[in-house]
């Protein structure tokens, strides 16, 4: 029924092709298209015979608007699903612009060089207006809606996990359990064991710069920033356990406050051991985070890509990964005059994913929502001219498709609520 070329082979890719290949009825063919074009053709070799999409790969760096191009002409799909990394994100949506094809995406645009002065200028105004220093933020992105208007296409920003589920189990609050909401705290815990004394669960690079910046929160209309890991909490997580959590800055929080009305604060926490946080300070403070390229021996070298070379690879972490996941948000709000508190989350077991499709459930929880949000957009469900996030459409037919794919959520109509103090 459809065609889906997807960008990137990587953890999260992996597992959204996998999902994608129990989903041949939606997705008939695909190309796996990546730079390494090595590991497209070994993950065909996995997944032919056992399922009935027909698979096709292909070489493509995305960096490269007229690649991207060609390979769209060629493959002719119906939409293009980009799992390689934020970097990437404009040169897709150049090509799907140029080629008349939707767009699909987990995270929002990132500068690979934030070193450069163009991009530097109009970051430092960003900040300055808006007031958070994030190296990302929706606003290029968005300033493509005219553009996909008017191509009659779409583009679907932001359907991983957090955001994607996130965003979607705030629309699907809204339509059912509130007339407004005024909180959401974005709660995303990782209770995995990996037995590695320092590793990051997705791509470094990106998971890094990250955890190291500046936190933010959303309130009464407008950013407050903290230091990074200024405010802390520890939260009883069901199926997991007591753990600390620290409030980050995080890109869903940017666009709920576009489009949940009346909404008056918006924060996220992501658990951290104190193992991974010590590492992390002692990385950050020797250099090691830097993307600015250094010479060294007579070679340009950028030190944290040469710290991903180091770092176990994360899709490596699926088979010595044990443990949960627990991800969700706590909303407070009124409904019919009272006030009400919900917490709607997800569960996810490690162990559980890599039996089902060799990876851990950190790409797990990415994977299987990046398929569902191009299952949206090719069966039409979530279709119209434009660029949008998850939130801005109907989360019914999304929140099905979570429970029979593999994510199933559970409402909890009494939980705990989040208690923050500062650190010294
Ligand atoms: P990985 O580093 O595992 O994979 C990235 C893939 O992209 C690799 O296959 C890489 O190829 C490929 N790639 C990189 N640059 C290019 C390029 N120029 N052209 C073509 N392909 C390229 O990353 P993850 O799978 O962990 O993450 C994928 C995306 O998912 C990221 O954007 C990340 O931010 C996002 N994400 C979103 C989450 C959410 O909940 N919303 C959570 C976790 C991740 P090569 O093998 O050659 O390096």
């Amino acid at each position: 029924m459809s065609r889906l070329l997807v960008i990137g082979c990587g953890g999260v890719a992996a597992v959204a092709i996998n999902k994608c290949c129990q989903n041949s009825e939606v997705f008939t063919d695909i190309c796996i298209a990546s730079r390494t074009k090595e590991k497209c053709d070994a993950l065909k070799a996995k997944l032919e015979g056992k399922t009935k999409t027909r698979i096709e790969t292909a070489r493509v760096d995305a960096d490269h608007t007229e690649e991207v191009i060609a390979l769209i002409k060629s493959y002719q799909p119906d939409a293009v699903l980009n799992v390689a990394l934020p970097y990437q994100d404009l040169t897709i949506m150049d090509a799907c612009l140029a080629a008349g094809v939707d767009y699909i995406d987990t995270a929002n645009y990132e500068s690979e060089d934030t070193e450069d002065p163009q991009w530097r200028a109009i970051y430092e105004k960003r900040c300055e207006e808006l007031g958070f220093t994030a190296y990302f933020d929706y606003s290029w992105q968005w300033n493509y809606r005219e553009r996909f208007e008017k191509a009659n296409i779409t583009a679907l920003l932001g359907t991983g996990f957090d955001p994607g589920v996130t965003s979607v189990f705030s629309a699907y609050a809204l339509k059912h359990y509130f007339d407004e909401i005024h909180t959401i705290d974005i709660l995303d815990c990782n209770g995995g064991d990996h037995g590695y004394p320092f590793a990051t669960n997705f791509n470094p690079e990106i998971n890094l710069r990250e955890v190291s910046a500046n936190g933010s929160y959303w309130e009464d209309g407008h950013w407050i920033e903290t230091k990074p890991m200024e405010l802390k909490s520890r939260y009883n997580f069901p199926e997991v356990g007591e753990k600390d959590m620290y409030l980050l800055h995080h890109e869903e929080i940017e666009s709920l406050a576009k489009n949940i009305p009346g909404v008056k604060r918006i924060r996220f926490f992501m658990t951290f051991g104190q193992s991974y946080l010590t590492h992390m300070k002692c990385l950050e403070n020797v250099g090691m985070l830097s993307t600015a390229p250094i010479e060294f021996n007579g070679q340009s070298i950028v030190p944290i890509q040469f710290l991903k070379a180091l770092l176990p690879d994360p899709a490596s972490l699926g088979p010595r990964t044990v443990g949960k996941t627990n991800i969700g948000c706590i909303f407070t709000g009124i409904k019919d005059g009272k006030e009400k508190t919900i917490y709607i989350y997800n569960v996810c077991d490690h162990q559980e994913c890599y039996k089902e499709v060799e990876s851990q459930a950190i790409s797990y929880t990415t994977g299987v929502p990046a398929m569902i949000g191009a299952m949206m957009v090719v069966t039409g469900q979530w279709k119209k001219p434009g660029v949008f996030n998850v939130e801005e459409f109907d989360p019914d037919p999304y929140m099905e498709a979570l429970n029979k794919w593999g994510l199933p959520w559970v409402v909890c109509e009494d939980p705990e609520t989040v208690t923050v103090w500062r650190q010294e």
